[in-house]
């Protein structure tokens, strides 16, 4: 006998880590941009995995690129070469313009494997004395959940209970270029940011902020590191969010989206001169780089490709942002989009972020909150303007019922 969504929500309780709170609903199956629960109850995704789905669910370009690599080769280590892995790195240097890739698995991963690199970068290239290097990060940052990355969170929730921590990090505010200038100086491998903050509430920086953080870091001598793993990937309606301020860094961290919603695949993308640091035995994973990764990740570089999806992302971002921009005042206070990415701040009057999602779960749309009062938007790119627009009107009937 299968068993009901309560039943395996009353399972998982007593056998499961409670670190997530999630939505009431069991998922089994999905296809595109639609999910249905246990009981055949049919959902439209609005969170996309957190962007690591948005080729949209079982994607069939890249479910057929598994099948055929699962048929194949699924993993061999590094220990030994793998005859995917070339062709991965060179097209996700080439849909970076950079030079070297690092693979890995999770964007934790990647985030923690840039440290690194950046640190050893400034002692061998920047000539940093032994052990002083600093990383400056902005406040509101989510980088991961490491004991390292949450040395630098400002989250409280996400730090509390977990020290001692790194040193070794400088936290200035976001979107401030005085504040970043006063904090990077000699001792500074690289600026580490997010160019959309996500998890924050998909804050925006003001135009500008990032070809100044490129051009800060270029005088200063440092490395500009984008944490792009949440905003890349066509997300925004440009392949990298960096993209719509014509920004290179020199370090771009790439994840969730990287793997097609399959399979955990994250990267460091950086100049040869970066990751060129790293010798033999410095570094690894044992799943980085494994061929059913690279087989996926290639995949995901040739539909980026086409471009299909950046395009799709801008256009519908117009649909997204105009139907927001028409609930403002109806339930929503305020709203910050780009792409299709959208934070939608609810009036707390109304209701919690989570309970909007509650309730926009019963009217069939998937949504999480982010912080607070504000609900986090990010379907699938595969979403069609019609699907779009029946979300923003059940957003609407929720808001104002
Ligand atoms: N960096 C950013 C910007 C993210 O949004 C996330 C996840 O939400 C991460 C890093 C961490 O990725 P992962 O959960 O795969 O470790």
């Amino acid at each position: 006998r299968t068993r009901s969504s309560d039943e395996l929500i009353s399972a998982e309780q007593p056998v499961l880590a409670h670190n997530y709170h999630p939505l009431p609903v069991v998922v089994a199956r999905a296809e595109g941009t639609w999910v249905e629960d246990v009981e055949g109850r049919r959902y439209l995704d609005m969170l996309a995995g957190y962007s690591a789905l948005n080729f949209g669910h079982r994607n069939p370009v890249l479910i057929e690129a598994a099948h055929r690599q699962l048929d194949r080769l699924t993993l061999t280590s590094r220990a030994f070469h793998n005859d995917q892995l070339a062709e991965f790195a060179e097209s996700l240097a080439a849909l970076t313009g950079l030079d070297m890739v690092l693979p890995m698995n999770t964007g934790a991963e990647a985030v923690e494997s840039a440290v690194k690199v950046a640190r050893k970068w400034a002692y061998e290239v920047k000539g940093v004395p032994a052990d002083q290097a600093t990383v400056v990060v902005a406040s509101g940052n989510f980088h991961g959940r490491t004991t390292t990355i949450v040395s630098f969170s400002t989250d409280e929730t996400a730090r509390s209970g977990f020290g001692p921590f790194t040193p070794g990090f400088r936290i200035v505010p976001y979107n401030d270029l005085a504040a970043l200038e006063a904090a990077v100086d000699g001792t500074t491998a690289a600026v580490l940011i997010e160019p959309i903050q996500g998890e924050a509430g998909v804050i925006i920086p003001d135009d500008g902020y990032l070809a100044g953080v490129r051009e800060l870091t270029r005088r200063a001598g440092c490395l500009f590191i984008a944490d792009e793993i949440q905003s890349g990937l066509g997300r925004t309606g440009s392949t990298l969010a960096v993209d719509h301020e014509g920004v290179v860094p020199d370090a771009v961290l790439l994840g969730k989206a990287l793997g097609g919603g399959i399979v955990p695949v994250s990267a460091v993308v950086a100049r040869r001169e970066v990751l060129g640091v790293l010798k033999p035995g410095e570094h690894g994973s044992t799943f980085g780089g494994n061929p059913l990764a690279a087989a996926v990740g290639s995949a995901v570089v040739g539909i980026l490709e086409t471009g299909e999806f950046q395009r799709r992302a801008a256009e519908l971002g117009v649909v997204l942002r105009d139907g927001l921009t028409a609930l403002l005042g109806k339930g929503v206070v305020g709203f910050r989009s780009r792409g299709l990415w959208a934070g939608v701040d609810v009036d707390p009057a109304i209701g919690t972020g989570r309970e909007i999602s509650e309730r926009l779960m019963r009217e069939g749309i998937l949504a999480k909150d982010t912080h607070g009062s504000t609900i986090r938007l990010a379907p699938p790119l595969t979403i069609t303007a019609e699907e779009l627009e029946s979300a923003l009107q059940a957003l609407e009937r929720v808001l104002t019922a």
